[in-house]
């Protein structure tokens, strides 16, 4: 099986313009909450989406499961983790850029 790594679930590769730490990532999950993209999102809808629901799907070939590196563990739902409380926390402790907020309204 694959791991695949996303902005936010993995803070090895940050890009390290505008970076940011602490309350500020929590500030900025908010607003991310709140856009247009994800705001309807919930577990449901999260079947829907490749990215969400990977770990069960595959091509018939290749499975490939979300990983998040900042918890070590692969959450079976990679937004739903992303929004954890859990892992907002533990993201707190890192420094991350505003790109990769950005990034994750694209996938
Ligand atoms: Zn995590």
């Amino acid at each position: 099986m694959d791991l695949i790594d996303y902005p936010l679930l993995n803070v090895d590769n940050e890009p390290e313009e505008d970076r940011i730490t602490g309350d500020s990532i929590l500030k900025e999950f908010d607003k991310l909450k709140q856009s247009c993209v994800i705001k309807h999102w919930n577990v449901f809808y999260a079947l829907h989406f490749e990215f969400l629901a990977r770990g069960y799907k595959g091509d018939g070939l290749k499975m490939t499961q979300p990983i998040c590196r900042i918890c070590n563990m692969t959450p079976e739902f990679a937004l739903e983790h992303l929004f954890s409380y859990k892992h907002k926390e533990k993201l707190k402790s890192h420094s991350v850029s505003l790109r990769s907020f950005e990034l994750l309204l694209f996938l």
